[in-house]
């Protein structure tokens, strides 16, 4: 426990660097962190870190080392690993006498969608009300600039961590989460791990696995004047999708419904994202082929849940004359996440709910979310409790994305308190 003395020494310190933690954070924005364009953005983090004497470790993500790793997700061959690097800044205390902790934040960013429907360019960081409006604001460089800030609040309080603390700043969050699988594979590990993604100062109790798949349909092609004698591969796929919405909706039930996700009203959510298909508007289209994204429960078979998908489509394409014949071809690739439910902890979890009351005011509240985070790597493969805690940001992934100020401000001082409990102090 950290006594009100300290307690509001931290908080102050937070709160005398907090302009200087906003422009970091608006920096941290400028650099374009989408897929592929993450290495600048890497760089700045490891000079930052660099700067504040951390042994500061930038290692391009080995896709040999992890390809057989539970949680590994299949990259396309079109994507090169060539400059994906991560980034882990490292505190190392000479007498360790608390518990270690990784700090983990992902720095890439989903793209931005036609610019013009922005109302201010998204990488162009600007601040109105009180919230920063940015692609990434919130989505996590606030929280990943609020690992940075509630570290220096404790340097400038007078205090270091008493135990190795390790500052990640990952990439491929977005897509695969093999860049938090990479920093497990290269063996860092710790007595508890968080991550601030923006939900909202809330602790993140569950997650489900989403995974995607790809379903390819053949037709058969003849001009528009004999439509009669063609499939069409287009039309033919609306039909399998009904059925799998249907299939999802049995997941949603009740009796199949994860005891975590009681009080969510619809934890699974099966998105048709891409659809592509045909090459002229006056030929029956002879191909199509849609992705999807759905997600299982933690703790689900993955594998069933899988041939239960298949199994749906197969049925739906009997009922095709065509597709009877030519049945189509379901490709689960990409992101394949397990659910992950935080369980044990429970003395970090105390201490994450004191931190965050001495800043809040306000006891810790809990949720279950409808998407993944890289938490379940910590929490999955290396056995480390881990916490997701961040900020609040509205419209991630969305237009206009922004992240709220002053709950980047006290998330950071609950962050700070907490790495003070958790981890102990030394005299800096
Ligand atoms: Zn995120």
């Amino acid at each position: 426990m950290i006594d009100a003395a300290l307690s509001a020494r931290i908080r102050d310190a937070v709160d005398a660097r907090f302009a200087e933690q906003t422009d970091f954070l608006a920096e941290l924005v400028r650099y374009p962190t989408l897929r592929g364009e993450e290495a600048p953005g890497q760089d700045f983090m490891a000079a930052a870190l660099r700067e504040r004497g951390y042994g500061v470790d930038r290692f391009r993500i080995d896709l040999d080392r992890i390809r057989n790793l539970p949680g590994f997700s299949q990259v396309p061959d079109s994507v090169s690993y060539e400059n994906a690097y991560n980034v882990v800044g490292a505190w190392r205390s000479d007498k360790p006498k608390g518990r270690s902790l990784i700090m983990n934040g992902h720095i890439d960013v989903v793209p931005t969608g036609p610019l013009d429907r922005w109302d201010s360019p998204p990488f162009e960081p600007r601040i109105a009300d009180g919230w920063m409006y940015g692609r990434g604001a919130g989505d996590m460089k606030a929280g990943l600039a609020g690992l940075v800030y509630a570290l220096d609040a404790l340097r400038d309080a007078g205090w270091r961590p008493a135990a190795d603390v390790y500052l990640q700043s990952v990439i491929e969050e977005e897509c695969t989460g093999n860049g938090a699988l990479a920093c497990v594979a290269r063996g860092y590990r710790a007595e508890a791990a968080l991550i601030p993604e923006p939900f909202n100062d809330k602790l993140v109790r569950a997650q489900v696995g989403p995974m995607w798949f790809k379903v390819d349909l053949q037709g058969h092609p003849v001009h528009v004047l004999t439509t009669g004698t063609g499939a069409n591969a287009i039309t033919a796929a609306f039909p399998l999708m009904q059925a799998v919405h249907g299939l999802i909706e049995t997941w949603n039930a009740d009796d199949r419904k994860h005891p975590a996700f009681a009080g969510v009203e619809h934890p699974i959510n099966f998105n048709v994202g891409i659809i592509r298909g045909g090459d002229w508007p006056s030929s029956v289209p002879a191909w199509c082929s849609f992705e999807c994204r759905v997600a299982t429960y933690p703790g689900q078979d993955m594998e069933a849940a899988k041939a239960e998908i298949r199994a749906c489509i197969d049925e739906a394409a009997r009922r095709d004359p065509f597709l009877a014949n030519n049945p189509p071809v379901v490709d689960f690739h990409g992101l394949q996440a397990q659910g992950y439910v935080l369980t044990g902890g429970e003395d970090a979890e105390a201490a994450l709910r004191s931190a965050h009351e001495a800043a809040f005011g306000a006891p810790l509240e809990e949720i279950a979310i409808t998407a993944a985070t890289d938490s379940r790597f910590f929490g999955l493969n290396a056995d480390i409790p881990s916490f997701v805690y961040g900020p609040q940001a509205e419209d991630i992934h969305g237009f206009n994305e922004r992240v709220n100020l002053e709950s980047v401000r006290r998330n950071t001082q609950a962050i700070a308190l907490f790495v003070a409990d958790w981890c102990g102090l030394e005299a800096a």
